[in-house]
Order: structure tokens, then C-alpha cells, then sequence
């Protein structure tokens, strides 16, 4: 029997500028799940890539002065450093215009999509939002501007090649409704619903190669197109596992019985759960299993944009604070649904309030204490040089059944939370574990059962470290998908060498001053 397999993969972002804040929340959101599925047994592969052939991209190094290619390279570098400052474990990395798995999926699925008679051409006027890479109808526009980005689309005509989107509305209804493609949350997927029960138009799905200055891909023959860049890099997806040029990632991570999940942000909801699942539905294959919507960050009150300043650019937020700060603050603020404000204020008090204070200071008190009251030894039913087996419970000593609870619990209710991409849900399961460890201490007081200690007794006080030990160590293995260079840490403070606990040292540092 073979483990279940889980494919996720965040947006691949225009790479028009540096990464900011947003895109990280989305990054770490996906490590988290990865982590969390591997610890489980399944199989993970997490995908990222960056979407180099976005017009968007073209005028931006034009406005710089510079070489689209060099341009673009290194911005996508600098979308690439958020993995190692941000420790994500990202499997696989597809960039669209030099990835040589990328343009060869693309045609298989645009010949796919006309095979199934569902490409035509057409001439087209609308109003298109360059921000966007998208046309708009009237009805969509906030008075008269784009919704997105607060500018006023430029009217185009041209002759392009559509989508025929309209056939699968009921096909994509069902999906839907019937479980198979889950949208969560429910307010998203209500929104998916209800842009169906509108009516889907066809869309266009090519650009005159001229407009698009030679950049992207051409449809296949028809080289005075070029492919529409959604269409382009929403087959990302599928082009990074070797759909078109072979091998058996394909069928391992698309076409078996695991969960293919898609994170991705409000604003390009419609291309992932309409455009992306119809076109799909065309080409014959699977659809995603799984699509999670986050909502937007703003920083300081306001919108974030790409250019809004290093204030909000998590490579170097994690430079200055380190990325368990960074990971921590977006974990535990940002809610499930609905738009959270980022400010470093906010993610010092947070670290320092949680992660210093709460986490750092209970692993700290508690090895201390094994070091003073019993030499070091790690505490547990017998008190032994080596950890207890985990099949031996830890007895509960009086006044410890709120902690115990937590310890017990914590598995199952991160589950839970991660099952409805709840993250800050499952940050909290994790938190009131240190939370009640130090309730716990102030309420017992060891040091004063550690005075109150005689030749004879001592039982109590053993039981005490033994628990708040077994807290630790739960602390060191539940962290690790949300924050895993500090859960290492806790790890090895709690992992007795040549007998002993080593020394007491910071596991966090304080970030005020
Ligand atoms: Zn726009």
C-alpha cells in the first residue's frame, strides 16, 4: 500500500517587482501544510514557480530602462531567496519562461483545448486592465475603474483566440456542489457559485504577439498569437509534473487518488476555480481537489503593493527578526477569512509576547530546573538518563489537568484546524500547550516543593518536572510544521546527551529592546 499522495502548490507570481509580505503568507501557509503531511506519513510534493511571461513584466522592465530577461531573472532570484530566508521546504520550482518542462505542456493543452473543438478566434473589443492581464465588463468595473487596481482599463480590439468557457458552467457547478473540487472558505466557494449561475462567457486566450513584444508563448500555428499569460501560467500546474514532456510525476501527483491542493489569493479566485478547472475539464484531465483562499494583508492601514517599500519585504524582515518571527506572525494573526494589517510591531510584540516570553522562557525554566533540582537528568515517570518511552504516560500531578489536556488534545486539534486551512486555529492548539505549562508553574511553585524536599520525599516534584518536560517535548515536535528551526532547537534542549540535558540557552531571542 502506498502513502497518500498530497500536491500542493502556491500561485506563481508576476515577477514585476520583489516579493512582498502577501506572497510570503501564502508560501508559508503551503510549507505548513507540506511539513505537516510529511510528519503524517503521506507523500508531499510542494510546487512553486514565478510567471515570467506576464505583460506586466515586459512594461515594468521597460519603465526600469532594462532587458526584460535581466529584469526578470532577477526579480524571480529574489521570489527564489524567499525559501531558504523563510525556511519552506519547496520541492520543485518552475519558472515559465526558461523551464524547458513548461512550453511543451502548454501546447499539449492548447492543441488538447481545440482537439475538444473549444478554441476559436474572434474579433474582440473590450476593456482590458494591463494589472490584471484580464478584460472587464462594464458590470464588473467599480465606477468605471478596475476593482483590483483602482485604474481605468484601456479600451482594445483586436482579433484573438477564445475559450470556450460557456460549455462547462453546469460541469463546474457539479464539481463544486458535489464535493469533488472543494473551495474553501464557504464564502469563496459561494462567490465561485454564484459568477456561474451568472453565466460564463467565453474568454480570450491569446494576445497579438505584437502587443505582447514577442514575449510568451505563440499558439501553436499561429505564431502572429501569442498564448494569453493566465492561460500560459495556470497550466504551470500540470507542465511541472512533465505534462508534455513525460515521465511518471504526472501520473503520480495528477492523475492518482491524492489531494491536489491549490492556495492562491481572493484576487484571482475566478482564474483557478473557473477558467483553470473548465480548462481541465477541456484537455480531459483531473481537476484539483482542493482550492484555499486567503484573503489580502495590508501594511500599516495600507494596501500592499509590490513597490510599497522593504517595510514589507519578508526577506528582509526575516533577515532582521529571523524567519520564526515572520512565520509566527503570519500563522498566528492572520485570520482565516478576512484582511489582516502587518506591522513590525506587531510581529516584535507577537515573537517576543509568544515566542520569547511564552515558549522560549518555559523550555528554559524547565531544563534549568533539571539542572539544579536533578542534575541534569531528563525528568520523566523514573527520572532515568534517557526520555521515557513514549508508550509510558506521564503520570498527571495535581493542578496539571488543564496541561495535560492541552499535551493530549494537541494532535487532533491541529488536524482539525489544517483540515479547514485553519492556521491560526492550529497555531493556537500549539500555544496553549506553553500557555498552560506556565500557568502551571506559577501555580505549583517547584521551587518551593524543591525546599520543601527532605531525603525521603521528592515525588511531587518529580512528577511536576516530568510533566512540564513532557510539554517541552510535545512543544519541539507539534512546532515543526509551523515553526521549524525553533521546534529543532527545542528538540535538541530536550534530547539529553551523554545522559544530561544540555545547559539552558535562549531558544528565542527578544526582538525589542
Ligand atoms: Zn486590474
Amino acid at each position: 500500500m502506498t502513502a497518500p499522495h498530497t500536491y500542493i502548490t502556491t500561485t506563481i507570481p508576476y515577477v514585476n517587482a520583489r516579493p512582498h509580505i502577501g506572497f510570503a503568507l501564502e508560501v508559508v501557509q503551503a510549507d505548513v501544510l507540506a511539513r505537516f503531511g510529511r510528519l503524517r506519513g503521506d507523500l508531499v510534493r510542494f510546487q512553486a514557480g514565478t510567471d515570467d511571461n506576464s505583460l506586466k513584466n515586459v512594461l515594468a522592465a521597460q519603465a526600469a530602462g532594462e532587458d526584460v530577461r535581466d529584469f526578470v531573472d532577477r526579480n524571480a532570484e529574489a521570489f527564489l531567496a524567499l525559501g531558504p530566508a523563510l525556511s519552506l521546504t519547496v520541492d520543485d520550482v518552475i519558472r515559465t519562461s526558461r523551464d524547458a518542462r513548461h512550453r511543451p505542456g502548454v501546447e499539449r493543452f492548447w492543441r488538447a483545448a481545440g482537439a475538444a473543438g473549444d478554441l476559436y478566434r474572434k474579433r474582440y473589443e473590450g476593456l482590458y486592465c494591463t494589472g490584471c492581464e484580464q478584460f472587464y465588463s462594464p458590470a464588473e468595473l467599480r465606477a468605471g475603474r478596475c476593482p483590483e487596481h483602482d485604474t481605468e482599463p484601456v479600451p482594445v480590439a483586436e482579433e484573438n483566440w477564445f475559450f470556450r468557457l460557456s460549455r462547462y458552467g453546469g460541469a463546474l457547478r457539479e464539481a463544486i456542489t458535489d464535493g469533488a473540487l472543494r473551495i474553501e472558505p464557504a464564502g469563496r466557494r459561494n462567490e465561485v457559485l454564484a459568477l456561474i449561475d451568472a453565466g460564463l462567457e467565453d474568454f480570450s486566450v491569446s494576445r497579438p504577439a505584437e502587443r505582447a513584444g514577442g514575449w510568451g508563448i505563440p499558439v501553436p500555428g499561429d505564431p502572429g498569437q501569442v498564448i494569453y499569460v493566465w492561460f500560459d501560467a495556470l497550466c504551470n500546474y500540470v507542465t511541472a509534473l512533465g505534462y508534455g514532456t513525460g515521465g511518471d510525476a504526472y501520473q503520480q501527483w495528477w492523475s492518482g487518488e491524492g489531494r491536489r491542493i491549490h492556495l492562491l489569493g481572493k484576487g484571482v479566485l475566478r482564474f483557478h476555480a473557473v477558467y483553470w478547472p473548465a480548462m481541465l475539464l477541456s484537455s480531459r484531465q483531473p481537476l484539483p481537489t482542493d482550492i484555499f483562499v486567503h484573503d489580502y494583508l495590508t501594511a500599516g492601514g495600507r494596501k500592499i503593493s509590490k513597490s510599497s517599500g522593504s517595510g514589507a519585504d519578508p526577506v528582509a524582515l526575516a533577515a532582521q527578526y529571523g524567519a520564526d518571527a515572520v512565520r509566527w506572525w503570519l500563522l498566528r494573526e492572520v485570520p482565516r477569512v478576512g484582511d489582516a494589517d502587518f506591522t513590525v510591531e506587531r510581529l516584535i510584540a507577537r515573537a517576543d509576547g509568544e515566542l520569547a516570553n511564552g515558549i522560549g522562557n518555559l523550555v528554559n525554566r524547565v531544563v534549568a530546573m533539571s539542572h539544579r533540582y536533578r542534575d541534569g537528568l531528563a525528568p520523566g515517570p523514573a527520572a532515568t538518563a534517557v526520555p521515557a518511552p513514549a508508550a509510558e504516560p506521564v503520570p498527571v500531578p495535581a493542578g496539571g489537568e488543564d496541561l495535560a489536556a492541552a499535551c493530549g488534545l494537541v494532535g487532533g486539534r491541529v488536524g482539525a484546524a489544517l483540515a479547514e486551512f485553519d492556521f491560526r486555529r492550529a497555531t493556537a492548539a500549539v500555544w496553549a500547550i506553553a500557555d498552560e505549562a506556565n500557568r502551571f508553574i506559577n501555580r505549583v511553585r517547584p521551587w518551593e516543593l524543591a525546599g520543601a524536599e527532605r531525603g525521603d520525599g521528592g515525588q511531587s516534584l518529580d512528577a511536576v518536572l516530568a510533566a512540564l518536560f513532557e510539554a517541552c517535548s510535545v512543544l519541539g515536535r507539534e512546532l515543526e510544521p509551523f515553526l521549524p528551526d525553533a521546534a529543532a532547537r527545542i528538540t535538541r534542549q530536550c534530547t539529553p546527551r551523554d545522559g544530561r540535558l544540555p545547559r539552558a540557552v535562549p531558544v528565542f531571542r527578544r526582538l525589542s529592546r
